[in-house]
């Protein structure tokens, strides 16, 4: 049979080639397209690892990894290719094969196998992590995008301290061995940890080989970016949301072509096409932002051992309050241990905590806060007011009846916020004017209860009116840069005191701040997460160590539970105290790192289709999963049942799942998403919260 070419005239059969393409959909089979070697103007002959760009239903364009490909032959009958769509058509043309910097090969094909496998997902969904959103879009713009640069400073160190000096000597050993190894760097702030980082990196591209650099936030931490601009110059591109589809391919095609050696960026750089890659780096690697918490689920720290180990590669996580598993692993002997005990510059602040029971203003500052506020001020120095609520009010009650106003569409009251004045959900952004009377009994007299960061500001506005102040949580970064660009005037001393949530924790460095207070300390401690502790240790110190980084710091903690083992811990800079503790409970309660948990997320509009299925989800899973080294719980209503007009619930498997049982859980959820319509679940392989 002959193939009809555009111009519809005909001519002999062309050889054609059948591709298996895995595609980002729910599904976990590959799809069959043809390919017409010469046809377009790709005249090569597609192999596997070539990504394609195909029509999908009613996707006009989808791309996909090819993973096996034919020989070209003449067409079957049932397979001719070329025509339009005429009923005798079964197979769909590829429309386009991506240049061959596209190519997903080598150690990052073996990377996206064992995501596929390890998180239960379809090849194919996992693919779009290593390409960028639309490949090959530089080359059609004509390659002018070009890859982002930051201004160069000099921070050249002289010599290492003798603590940097035996990382770095471990390090190269390692890198000299050109196989896997990995290592957590446990330094406290401003201990010169990025020194090391940069030292290895430069030994890496000495020895002619690639480096990855993670960060948690790349917007946050341009004093890094220009640190390592400073040393690699044109061989070191960053990624980050902020670039152009076009500048994404220019990074990802100097990577691929090896002019690029060093990527820097969030989790998503993890994938970048560096070549002989030496060492990946993943600064603050206790970070929950590693983790993609949508499809695909996937934790960036893990994935980067996994390549690491693909390639050959020495992985470092470098942290001052490291993941408790990160120190798990360490204390095994799975990793290497360096560490940093010493601040660089300035000793570590002196942390005071002040016990806000029976104190006339719990949710404001204490006499001791506000007399230490006072002191710095007079003397010309900066503070930081920590406190991670956000809004004036966390909720507005009726004085008559008690009643909160609530979101109609969550499980959560609606917070009071004063400019612009309304009633906001923090959870979903539901938000309605402030109403007259209350909605439940008509009374016209409210009392907003908790505070937030709006309601500090004023009351610092009226005790400190000449003090400069700059606020700093979402409210205010609505607009594009406006988060880097509060802490750079506050970095630049264009301020006096910095208010926020926990945004101020992270980033730059302030060195004029003498004073770190914060607001109700133990806030985050009463949440029903295994990780909650964990969460609000790494808080409280990374915000402690904001304070002091030149000269004297101090901390004042005002706690509801000034004897907690965590509040304590946060204020005596004991690492070592609060994980010895929090691994014993670990170990009793059986979450990690001890065991091993999974979650799975079922939702739904309907409350009983949520709760049926939830139910027969659980049954299914008990059947199944029947083997003593796993514990199930659940199903149980999720800790908030309703949320964005969804109920919820869900269950927890505990202990080591094989692929193999994942892929079967995996199976239960597309057959129950079949049985329940408008019931939609998630499986989270190793979530970062247990709710
Ligand atoms: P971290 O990454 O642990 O916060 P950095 O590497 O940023 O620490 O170091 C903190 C500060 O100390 C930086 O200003 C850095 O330039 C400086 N620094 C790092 N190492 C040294 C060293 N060996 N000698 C002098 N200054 C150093
Ligand atoms: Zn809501």
């Amino acid at each position: 049979m002959a193939a009809v070419e555009q111009d519809g005239r005909m001519s002999g059969p062309r050889p054609v080639q059948r591709l298996e393409v895995a595609l980002p959909v729910p599904l976990p089979q590959t799809f069959t397209y043809l390919h017409v070697p010469g046809a377009a103007d790709e005249a090569r002959t597609v192999t596997a690892g070539d990504l394609v760009e195909v029509v999908f239903g009613r996707r006009r364009s989808v791309t996909g990894l090819v993973v096996a490909a034919s020989a070209p032959a003449p067409p079957a009958g049932e397979e001719v290719a070329g025509d339009g769509a005429g009923p005798a058509r079964r197979l769909r043309d590829i429309t386009r094969v991506l240049p061959a910097a596209y190519r997903l090969e080598g150690e990052r094909r073996r990377l996206a196998d064992w995501m596929a496998s390890y998180y239960a997902l379809p090849l194919g969904e996992v693919v779009p992590l290593f390409h960028p959103p639309a490949p090959g879009t530089t080359l059609r713009a004509g390659g002018r995008a070009a890859p982002e640069r930051y201004p160069a400073v000099d921070g050249t160190v002289t010599a290492l301290t003798p603590a940097q000096a035996e990382a770095v000597a471990d390090g190269s050993r390692r890198l000299a061995e050109r196989a896997y190894s990995a290592v957590l760097l446990h330094g406290v702030t401003g201990s010169g940890k990025t020194e090391v980082y940069l030292t290895l990196i430069a030994e890496a591209l000495a020895a002619g080989r690639g480096a990855l650099f993670l960060l948690p936030e790349i917007a946050l931490t341009p004093q890094t970016l220009s640190r390592i601009a400073a040393r690699f110059g044109d061989r070191v591109a960053a990624i980050h949301s902020g670039l152009s589809a076009g500048q994404r391919c220019r990074v990802h095609e100097l990577a691929a072509r090896g002019e690029v050696r060093v990527v820097v960026g969030p989790r998503s750089a993890l994938f970048a096409p560096v070549g002989d890659l030496g060492l990946i780096v993943i600064d603050e690697e206790h970070e929950s932002s590693y983790k993609q918490d949508e499809k695909p689920r996937y934790h960036a720290r893990h994935a980067a051992l996994v390549r690491g180990r693909e390639c050959g590669a020495l992985v470092v996580l470098g942290s001052a309050t490291p993941d408790l598993e990160s120190l798990a692993n360490a204390r095994a002997g799975r990793y290497g241990l360096w560490e940093l005990p010493e601040r660089l510059g300035a000793p570590m602040p002196a942390v005071e905590i002040v016990d806000v029971r029976g104190g006339a203003a719990p949710d404001g500052l204490s006499p001791a806060l506000d007399t230490a506020l006072e002191e710095t001020l007079g003397r010309g120095e900066q503070a930081i007011i920590f406190y991670n609520r956000r809004g004036f009010a966390r909720a507005l009650q009726c004085a008559g009846c008690g009643a909160s106003a609530a979101c109609p569409d969550c499980d959560i009251a609606v917070t009071y916020h004063l400019r612009p004045r309304r009633l906001l959900c923090h959870y979903c952004g539901h938000t309605r004017p402030v109403p007259a009377a209350c909605e439940a009994c008509g009374q016209a007299a409210f009392l907003p209860s908790g505070a937030g960061t709006e309601r500090i500001e004023i009351h610092l506005q009226g005790r400190f009116p000449q003090a400069r102040l700059l606020r700093l949580d979402r409210d205010t970064t609505s607009g594009r840069d406006s988060h880097h660009r509060i802490l750079a005037a506050f970095a630049r001393g264009e301020a006096d005191i910095l208010l926020g949530t926990q945004m101020v924790a992270k980033g730059h460095h302030f060195p004029g701040v003498s004073l770190v207070g914060v607001l109700a300390a133990d806030d985050g401690l009463g949440l029903p997460d295994f990780r909650a502790a964990e969460r609000s240790f790494q808080l409280l110190s990374q915000v402690a160590g904001r304070a002091g980084r030149v000269g004297a710091g101090r901390v004042l903690l005002q706690a509801w539970q000034p004897e907690h083992p965590v509040i304590t811990a946060a204020a005596t800079h004991d690492f070592a105290a609060f994980a010895a503790a929090e691994l014993e409970l670990r170990r009793q309660l059986g979450y990690p790192p001890s065991r091993r948990l999974a979650r799975i997320g079922i939702a739904s509009r309907r409350q009983a289709d949520a709760a049926a299925a939830a139910d027969a989800l659980a049954g299914a899973l008990r059947e199944g999963l029947a083997d003593a080294s796993l514990t199930l719980l659940g199903p149980a209503p999720a800790v908030f049942e309703r949320l964005m007009d969804r109920y919820r619930f869900q269950v927890l498997i505990k202990g080591d799942l094989s692929a193999r049982r994942k892929e079967w859980v995996a199976g239960c959820l597309r057959s129950l998403a079949e049985s329940y319509p408008g019931v939609d679940a998630i499986f989270d392989i190793d979530p970062v919260s247990s709710y």
